[in-house]
């Protein structure tokens, strides 16, 4: 058996196991592979923001991720395994400092499904 072991590209963090989690439970951040158009692109999606997504069966919590190379976006799940202190790090960054350029908002919206908020990750 030649498995290769999953170790985290952006922090170092590894389980152990081949399993490639869909982000890193340490550090919430995703590798880049290839972009829309099928280019290698190699960068990290970084977590930049934290959003609540309210459906008929529950709140789901995504992370919004950034590629620090491309500038794609992404949301991941979040998952039971995921580091709370750096999920609460993520979620209070400040609004004031949109950790997004501005005209990608919309490309945001559209990712959100038109609805949903980065805001109230402390609501119960
Ligand atoms: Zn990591
Ligand atoms: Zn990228």
């Amino acid at each position: 058996m030649d498995e290769e072991i999953y170790i985290c590209p952006a922090c170092g963090y590894t389980d152990g196991t081949s399993i490639v989690p869909e982000h890193c439970p340490q550090c919430l951040s995703s590798y880049h592979e290839v972009d829309e158009d099928d280019n290698a692109c190699g960068g990290i999606f970084e977590p930049i923001s934290i959003w609540i997504e309210e459906t008929k069966r529950g709140r789901h919590k995504h992370i919004i991720q950034r590629c620090e190379f491309c500038g794609a976006l992404q949301t991941s799940e979040i998952t039971g395994y995921d580091n709370p202190v750096k999920l609460l790090s993520v979620a209070a960054k400040p609004i004031g400092n949109p950790p997004f350029p501005v005209e990608r908002m919309e490309e945001l919206t559209m990712l959100m499904g038109g609805q949903g908020s980065t805001e109230g990750y402390y609501e119960e």
